[in-house]
């Protein structure tokens, strides 16, 4: 098991603005799983992904990410497990504005010992022929891919996306969720999604949804249809 979340309870704020977010999450997570977490608007997803990525503190519980136990270790320990383990995607692209996009992807090489090779990323996210431009000059589809692109390129053995497609319509969503599929084939990434497109729930290896602070639904989709099917749809 690659990932494993037992018991775990997260809450936020005192007295009256007290609020009790993750209630008793409970998930197993195989290596190279593409997963998707859905639920509606302020259900905790995002306060669950951000625990996994050591980027919020649980209150309790336990997450072990590959034997690891992520819950109670230190900010520096913290920081260490990210830059050793971890790529984050979020609705807003966080590119740095003045760099090109081939510079955006580059800085997060050096993160890493064991990079993916930048040209090899840049072909397969469709971005060979605007790696000299700046983030404005690009689409949002394409500043997506360029964020992907970051996000891969210090070859993170975990994947977490908040919302990727959020700002961007159902095409380009489309196309996304696409490239997230042929990554996690290619290099056997273990992906986490929340997303709430409900296009892609039969294109992972598991489902999960979050409702009052537990996990209401958590299957696994035996038929799952490929980037291939999708491009048909
Ligand atoms: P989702 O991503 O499913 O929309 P979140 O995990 O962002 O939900 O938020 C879950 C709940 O926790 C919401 O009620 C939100 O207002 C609250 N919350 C999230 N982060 C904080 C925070 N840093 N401080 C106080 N409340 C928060
Ligand atoms: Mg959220």
């Amino acid at each position: 098991m690659f990932i494993q979340v037992k018991d775990l309870r997260k809450s936020y704020g005192q007295g009256g603005s007290y609020v009790e977010v993750l209630k008793g999450i409970t998930l197993s997570l195989n290596k190279g799983e593409m997963c998707v977490i859905q639920g509606s608007s302020g259900s905790g997803k995002s306060t669950l992904l951000n625990c996994i990525g050591g980027l919020d503190l649980a209150d309790s519980g336990s997450i072990l990410v590959d034997d690891l136990e992520i819950v109670g270790l230190s900010l520096a320990d913290l920081s260490n497990y990210r830059r050793r383990y971890l790529g984050f995607i979020f609705q807003m692209y966080n590119l740095i504005m003045n760099l090109t996009v081939r510079e955006n992807i580059e800085v997060c090489r050096y993160l890493s010992d064991n990079p993916l090779d930048v040209d090899e990323l840049l072909q397969i996210l469709g971005l060979t022929e605007h790696q000299h431009k700046f983030p404005s000059q690009l689409s949002g589809g394409q500043q997506q891919r360029c964020a992907i692109a970051r996000a891969l390129v210090k070859n993170p053995k975990l994947l977490l996306c908040d919302e990727p497609t959020g700002a961007l319509n159902s095409e380009l969503s489309k196309e996304i969720l696409i490239l997230l599929e042929k990554i996690n084939r290619q290099y056997g990434t273990t992906i986490v999604i929340v997303t709430h497109n409900n296009a892609i729930r039969n294109m992972v290896d598991r489902v999960v949804e979050i409702k009052d602070g537990i996990i209401s639904e958590n299957f696994e989709n035996v038929n799952k249809i490929t980037a291939k099917d999708l491009e048909n749809l």
